[in-house]
C-alpha cells in the first residue's frame, strides 16, 4: 500500500495546491457484495479524494434490514482492502446511528414541517401521478390535524422553490420538488428510517465537503440539499458518475444480477474502473502490482476525461 508520504507529495508532484479540508466518502448499502457499478463510485471518490490530498471515508448505510444480505458489509470492506483501498478514521454504521435520526426527526416535527402519513400503497397510487422518482405524493395528509408520528410514515412538506447545484461533471441542475417529487418520506411505515434523511444527516456529521458516487443519485440531491438547508447544514460539492448498465440499460446492481466482482485480479478490476470512468492506463499497467496501480491513477487522474452521459453500458471483455 502507498505510505502517507505518497499521499501528501501528491498535490506537489500534480503541481496543484492540496485543497485543505477535502473529505470525500464512499457509502455502500450492505445489500450484496461489491459488484462493477458500485466499484465504479468507490474508485471515482477514491480517486477525487487523494488527487485532491483529501480523506476518503466509508460508511455502511444498513438502515434498510430486510434487504440486507448478511454478511456483505464485511465483505464489501475485504473487497476495498484487496483492491488497496484504505480508508481514514473508522467506518460508521448507520444502524448503530438511529437515535441521532430520531432526534432530527424530532426537531422538525417541533418546527411544523414534518406529518405522518397514514395513506396505503393503493390509495397513494391512485391519487398520484408518476413522476422521475416514484409516484408524486398528492399531499392527502398534510392537514390532517391528528399529529401524532407513531402512525404511519412520516413525511416532509416541500415547496414549490425551485432547487438549484452545480455538478462538478453534469453542470446546473434544478428540480422543484413540489412539482417532480412531492412530500417525500423521511421514516417509512415499517419504522426505517429513509436514505435521504440519513445520508444527510452523516454527511453532515462526518464533515463530507465532497459527495462524489452514481448518477442515479442526481434526482435525490435535490431532496438532500433542501433537508440540508432546513437543518442548517452546509452542503458538500457534488459531483456524479456515470452509471454501468447492463445490456438491456438496467443499473449493474444485484437485482439484475450483476456478477460479483471477482478481487483475485484487482488490477484488472480497478484498471477496468478507471476505463469505464474515461482514463486511458496503460496496457502495461495489467501486470503490475495495486500498489503501482493506484501510484499510476494518483498521478494521472483527470475528472475532466469522464463521459457526460448518465449511463454507459458495461462490456465485461473491455477490461
Ligand atoms: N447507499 C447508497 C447506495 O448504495 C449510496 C448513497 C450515496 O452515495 O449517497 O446506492
Ligand atoms: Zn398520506
Amino acid at each position: 500500500m502507498l505510505n502517507n508520504i505518497d499521499l501528501h507529495l501528491l498535490p506537489l508532484i500534480k503541481n496543484t495546491p492540496s485543497v485543505l479540508g477535502y473529505r470525500g466518502r464512499f457509502a455502500p448499502s450492505p445489500t450484496g457484495v461489491l459488484h462493477f457499478g458500485s466499484l465504479i463510485a468507490a474508485v471515482g471518490s477514491y480517486l477525487e479524494a487523494k488527487s485532491h490530498g483529501g480523506e476518503w471515508l466509508v460508511r455502511i448505510e444498513d438502515l434498510d434490514k430486510p434487504r440486507e444480505v448478511a454478511a456483505s458489509s464485511y465483505k464489501i470492506l475485504r473487497s476495498l482492502e484487496t483492491l488497496g483501498m484504505e480508508w481514514d478514521h473508522e467506518v460508521i454504521y448507520q444502524d448503530q446511528r438511529k437515535d441521532i435520526y430520531e432526534d432530527v426527526l424530532t426537531m422538525l416535527n417541533r418546527r411544523g414541517l414534518i406529518y405522518p402519513c397514514t395513506c396505503t400503497r393503493k390509495e397513494i397510487s391512485s391519487s398520484s401521478i408518476a413522476g422521475i422518482s416514484g409516484q408524486i405524493y398528492a399531499g392527502t395528509c398534510r392537514n390532517n390535524v391528528q399529529n401524532d408520528d407513531r402512525l404511519g410514515a412520516v413525511r416532509i412538506k416541500t415547496n414549490s422553490n425551485v432547487i438549484e447545484f452545480e455538478d462538478t461533471l453534469y453542470g446546473l441542475i434544478n428540480q422543484n420538488l413540489q412539482n417532480e417529487i412531492g412530500d417525500f418520506v423521511l421514516r417509512r411505515s415499517d419504522k426505517i428510517y429513509a436514505y435521504q434523511l440519513a445520508v444527510v444527516v452523516d454527511d453532515s456529521e462526518q464533515g463530507i465537503t465532497h459527495v462524489v458516487r452514481g448518477a442515479d443519485l442526481l434526482d435525490s440531491t435535490p431532496r438532500q440539499i433542501y433537508l440540508q438547508k432546513l437543518l442548517g447544514y452546509t452542503t458538500p460539492t457534488y459531483m456524479h458518475l456515470p452509471v454501468a448498465v447492463n445490456s438491456h440499460g438496467e443499473k449493474l446492481s444485484k437485482q439484475t444480477k450483476a456478477a460479483h466482482l471477482d478481487v483475485s485480479n484487482p488490477v484488472k478490476q480497478l484498471i477496468g474502473a478507471v476505463n469505464f470512468l474515461g482514463q486511458e492506463p496503460p496496457t502495461e499497467l495489467v501486470g503490475e502490482s495495486v500498489m503501482s496501480f493506484w501510484k499510476w491513477a494518483f498521478i494521472n487522474w483527470n475528472p475532466r476525461k469522464i463521459h457526460k452521459k448518465r449511463t454507459i453500458k458495461f462490456q465485461p471483455n473491455k477490461v
